[in-house]
Parts: structure tokens; C-alpha cells; sequence
């Protein structure tokens, strides 16, 4: 019963009516959704490069030719990914880390897309070998929490030593809050104030 509350939005008292619901329908019925749910990440791929969903090698963000590559949108979640695209304004590539570091729940940071997206930030410095590396923008949009606060600052730190322009939003989301669920002039104003 416990499972349903760890979903978004679901707390233990409606968790416990989802489960009073589905006690209630046919055997044959329950049998379904438990085969649906299993089923849930089969035939979901993700993108190579930043781990947004895909049924291709690479997404169609990553591989579109209007977006700028320069500029790395680091994020916890895809369902971030998906509120910042819906404000239409940021044209640059993403990095979808899987979450935060969070060593309460055990997330450690090698559980987490952090050794990819450095890969890739030297990639991108090798392929612009006489371009400027600091050419680069990595922005942070982890969430305004403790645990996304301290999952940009790691980041940050392992980017400090390759001369990599890293940006944090800007302090307009309110702290605790999660990006997913900001308006969308909130978070273009967090964007365009990053620093
Ligand atoms: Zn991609």
C-alpha cells in the first residue's frame, strides 16, 4: 500500500483508497494492471547522450539542428526537461541526471548520469579543440532543495578545474520547490537571471 503514496501527488490517505479501489474490481482486471505495470519499462529507451526519453540513439533535442549545443541545461528528472520545454524559450541541449545525490535514500553520485555528462563535457572541449572551452554553459537546474543544492555544487566542483562557464537559475523559484511544478514565466525569469 505503501507503493502508491511514493507516486507524485499521492499522500498514504488517498494511496489508501487507490488500494481499496482495486481491491474492489475483478480479479481478471487487477491481474491486467498488475501485467501493465510490469510492462511499464519495457520498450522505453532513452537518448545516449542526455537521457531523455528516445526510441532513437539520439533524442530529437540532441539531434536537431536548431539547438545550441554550447549550452548543457543539467536537470534531475525528464519530467523537468518537459516543464522547461514547455516554456519554449530555451534552445540549448539537456542532461537528465536520474535525480539528486541523496544519501538518505542511498543516491550516491555514481548513481546518477554526473561521470556521463563529464564525458561529454570533454568531448565537446576535444571537438572544439581551437574553439574556447569556456564556450560551454553547463546551467544547473537541479531543484531549489537541499539535496538538488547539493547535487549542483558537486557538479560544480568537478567542472571548476576544466574551465567550463558553469550558471545557477536564479533564486526566483522558491527554495524546496520543484522546478516540475513552476510556472512557466517563474522559470523562464529564473533562466534568463542565471548566474
Ligand atoms: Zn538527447
Amino acid at each position: 500500500m505503501a507503493l502508491f503514496a511514493e507516486l507524485p501527488g499521492i499522500g498514504p490517505r488517498q494511496s489508501a483508497r487507490i488500494v481499496m479501489a482495486i481491491l474492489n474490481w475483478p480479479p481478471q482486471e487487477i491481474d491486467k494492471f498488475a501485467e501493465a505495470v510490469a510492462s511499464l519499462n519495457q520498450g522505453v529507451t532513452f537518448c545516449q547522450i542526455c537521457f531523455n526519453f528516445s526510441e532513437e540513439e539520439r533524442c530529437d533535442i540532441c539531434s536537431s539542428s536548431q539547438r545550441d549545443p554550447g549550452k548543457i541545461c543539467v536537470v534531475e528528472r525528464i519530467t523537468d526537461l518537459q516543464s522547461i520545454e514547455k516554456t519554449g524559450f530555451y534552445r540549448g541541449h539537456y542532461h537528465v541526471l536520474g535525480g539528486a545525490i541523496n544519501p538518505v535514500d542511498g543516491v550516491l553520485p555514481r548513481h546518477l548520469k554526473i561521470d556521463s555528462l563529464i564525458e561529454r563535457v570533454k568531448h565537446y572541449q576535444e571537438v572544439h579543440t581551437n574553439g574556447h572551452p569556456a564556450d560551454l554553459e553547463v546551467i544547473l537546474a537541479t531543484n531549489p532543495t537541499t539535496f538538488g543544492d547539493t547535487t549542483a555544487m558537486y557538479i560544480e566542483e568537478i567542472l571548476r578545474p576544466m574551465s567550463i562557464k558553469t550558471s545557477r537559475l536564479a533564486k526566483g523559484l522558491s527554495s524546496g520547490s520543484y522546478l516540475e511544478y513552476a510556472d512557466p514565466a517563474t522559470l523562464q525569469n529564473a533562466f534568463k537571471n542565471r548566474k
